[in-house]
């Protein structure tokens, strides 16, 4: 498999730098909020006008080409039936996280599935994975056959991540299997072809699968599996 890097390619994600209404209002949204919660004894009496001005088009602009109109969590394509939403990875309903409602690092980009199953859960011993700070091929792994995601190496965080935002609900885990079976074809085709010609193209449609292709707009859905796969059958 020469001229063919397969570890090169990461599912870490790489935050990009804090969009311009953040960086000019957090620190006053912040004050306004903490005083507004301390002003009406609690945070549920708090209107949205203070808790959700993180709802900005240059924000969500930066999350959703950071995370590649990808679900942080599931790797599921979001907007196109469904809202994208604005993900407190730190839940901002909770007390102690009330001051990150407006935090870049706390902001990430979820599908309406993963955002109403995680809501305000939080394992402070083993919290959820961060997909700009962890590596999530370090705590999750698939089995191929059943295509649900299983914790690696017993690994709790990985535990927490499937748990929270239910990794192995049953449609996703049907979209995964879709997914795996068009990737199989290919690699089953690049391992018996002996034309240059359809190796290249084949190798193609499988990088496409892993990496996308912002030419043609490809995504590449569950690319986690994916990489899996090729790193056992390739
Ligand atoms: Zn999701």
């Amino acid at each position: 498999m020469e001229n063919w890097q397969w570890s090169k390619l990461m599912i870490k994600v790489k935050r990009t730098k804090i969009p311009k209404s953040l960086q000019v209002n957090e620190a006053t949204w912040k004050s306004e909020l903490l005083y507004q919660i301390k002003l009406k004894g609690e945070y549920s009496k708090v209107t949205s006008t203070y808790k959700e001005r993180y709802k900005q088009d240059d924000i969500k602009e930066a999350l959703e080409k950071m995370y590649s109109e990808k679900c942080c969590y599931c790797e599921t394509i979001i907007g196109i039936a469904s809202y994208e939403h604005i993900e407190h990875l730190r839940p901002k309903g909770l007390k102690q996280f009330h001051h990150l409602s407006f935090d870049w690092d706390n902001l990430h980009w979820s599908c309406q599935i993963c955002n109403n199953k995680k809501r305000d859960q939080w394992n402070e011993q083993a919290p959820i994975l961060d997909p700009c700070t962890d590596d999530p091929e370090q705590h999750i792994d698939f089995d191929l056959s059943t295509c649900k995601a299983v914790e690696k190496d017993g690994s709790e965080r990985g535990k927490t991540t499937i748990s929270h935002v239910d990794l192995n609900r049953e449609k996703l885990v049907r979209a995964r299997k879709r997914v795996k079976d068009r990737a199989m074809k290919y690699i089953v085709q690049i391992k018996k072809t002996e034309s240059t010609l359809d190796d290249e193209f084949y190798k193609k449609e499988l990088r496409n699968m892993l990496k996308g292709d912002p030419n043609t707009g490809d995504i590449a859905e569950y690319s986690m599996l994916i990489k899996k796969m090729v790193e056992t059958y390739l």
